[in-house]
């Protein structure tokens, strides 16, 4: 096996993106060692799990000592944060090491968090600590099995350092993570800023070799390269309202050219079905609630045209219209999403007009607010002729739930065909804090392992594993989630 020093890394977008990256190094690490290593992902990267947990794999996941393959850098963005434009974010704490190409022929960034202030670090201190990093390997590798297209997570590293945040001191740690690649809206925005058409272009060029090739043989490849993304954003963002999921920091700099979930900070997932559903502390507006999203996207997607505007045409008042027009695409393209996922959530066949029932649906859900992951999982016990369980997260009694219920029933749904889509277990935020607090407090690592365990496997209902499936308890506190992290 390749030793962690002779790892074969590709540096695309070091080559072809001059300008949107400064070199830099990870900071000194006391005392690294291992917490967690995702055996499964190594072996999708083509790497060896046991060479990521020796000395020499701890340097390359601290970004401490790289392979010389790589070129560890921290990438420029810009992007709208709550819709403030900040001109200058970029990798405060995180480094790019450079590309994977995995043995079956995909190119995937490994990416560092946590390992050390950057030239864009403003006032942060470079660090992350140990219970966000694990947070954002859980959920994604979560999401992962749930199916959703997500940046993954490959290790966890402590530092033998303290962070210090809001809640005290936390041990510091480092999270390697890959993704297709961390080209955001923000980097876009970002290259648009210094007003050289030049960087522009080649970071298009570069977005649609990468993501997007077949843009490449279009007449307008960039107004293509704007319609593919409009079009895989559209679907992510249905697959997260399907899943109840919120991301909680749908910044411009959080959402990416290829589609895949990125930044797990603030996340959650429902409990109750709940529109107006807000987990972050800092999102007093609620711009980020769960129903926001779909329209947060579009937002996002917007400055995503603006930034391209210069590429799509040489007349400004065209390329607006162009752009436009790509874009009030989205709602037909997230609506289609959203109806046929629901479609198959409800276990019913594909040409089925199902578009009154999920109005219906979604009044009763918003107005009842059952458990999401709930309701729709026990909905296949419906399907099979016992309404009780599914009935007993409404009102006691509610004719608007028996009604819609016997509509639904009558188009005959397929209670197989819906355990297969709607899973029983999801990161629950109870349980992900309980396992968090036992890694952080303790150094206890089996919740955790368990936890991922279980969420590896979401569709599959397993006995002894019923506290995986449950909500948080009545009197359990609201759910807050920290954008310190
Ligand atoms: P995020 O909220 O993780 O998407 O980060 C938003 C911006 O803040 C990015 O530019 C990060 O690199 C930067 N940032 C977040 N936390 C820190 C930190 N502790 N030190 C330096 N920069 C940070
Ligand atoms: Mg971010």
């Amino acid at each position: 096996m390749t030793a962690a020093t002779e790892i074969a890394f590709e540096n695309t977008f070091v080559r072809d993106l001059e300008g949107l990256y400064v070199p830099w190094q990870g900071a000194r690490v006391p005392e690294p060692r291992t917490v967690l290593v995702n055996d499964a992902l190594a072996r999708e990267l083509g790497l060896d799990p046991a060479v990521l947990r020796s000395p020499e794999g701890l340097g390359l996941l601290t970004g401490t000592a790289v392979p010389e393959s790589a070129t560890t850098v921290a990438q420029a963005y810009a992007g709208h944060q709550f819709g403030g434009y900040a001109p200058r974010l970029g990798d405060g704490r995180a480094l790019l090491v450079g590309e994977l190409v995995t043995p079956t022929g995909e190119r995937r960034d490994l990416h560092l968090k946590g390992s050390g202030r950057t030239p864009f670090a403003r006032g942060g201190d470079g660090k992350a600590p140990l219970g966000p990093m694990l947070r954002e390997y859980v959920v994604s590798e979560a999401m992962h099995a749930l199916g959703v297209p997500t940046t993954r997570s490959l290790a966890v590293v402590t530092t033998g350092e303290h962070v210090l945040r809001d809640r005290g001191p936390e041990p510091g740690a480092v999270l390697a993570r890959t993704a297709a690649s961390h080209l955001r809206v923000g980097t876009f925005q970002f290259a648009a800023s210094t007003g050289d058409a030049d960087v522009l272009r080649r970071l298009a060029d570069h977005a649609i070799a990468r993501h997007h090739p077949s843009c490449a043989g279009a007449a307008n490849p960039y107004l293509e390269l704007f319609r593919r993304v409009v079009e895989v954003q559209a679907t992510l963002i249905a697959q997260w309202m399907h899943l109840g999921f919120v991301h909680g920091v749908m910044n411009t700099d959080n959402m990416t050219i290829s589609g895949e979930t990125i930044d797990y900070g603030p996340c959650a997932f429902l409990d109750a079905h709940d529109p107006a559903a807000v987990y972050s502390s800092i999102d007093h507006g609620g711009r980020y609630a769960y129903g926001n999203q779909p329209g947060i996207a579009q937002w996002n997607l917007a400055r995503f045209g603006e930034a391209l505007l210069p590429l799509l045409d040489d007349d400004r008042d065209e390329a607006v219209r162009l752009a436009t027009e790509v874009l009030e695409g989205f709602a037909e393209l997230y609506l289609s999403a959203r109806d046929d996922g629901y479609r198959t959530k409800l276990g019913l066949p594909a040409g089925f007009a199902a578009g009154p029932m999920l109005e219906d649906l979604a009044r009763l859900l918003a107005e009842q607010k059952p458990d999401h992951t709930l309701f729709f999982r026990r909905l296949s016990t419906a399907a099979r002729g016992d309404a009780g369980p599914v009935r007993a997260l409404f009102d006691d009694p509610s004719t608007a739930a028996d009604d819609w219920l016997a509509s639904w029933r009558a188009a005959g749904p397929d209670g197989a065909a819906m355990d297969r889509v709607n899973p029983i277990y999801v990161p629950r935020n109870h349980l992900v804090e309980e396992a968090l607090g036992a890694a952080v407090a303790d150094g206890d690592l089996e919740p955790v392992q368990w936890l991922l365990q279980v969420l590896g496997h979401p569709y599959e209902e397993r006995p002894g594993y019923e506290r995986y499936a449950e909500p948080a308890g009545p009197d359990a506190p609201p759910f807050v989630t920290f954008c310190g992290t």
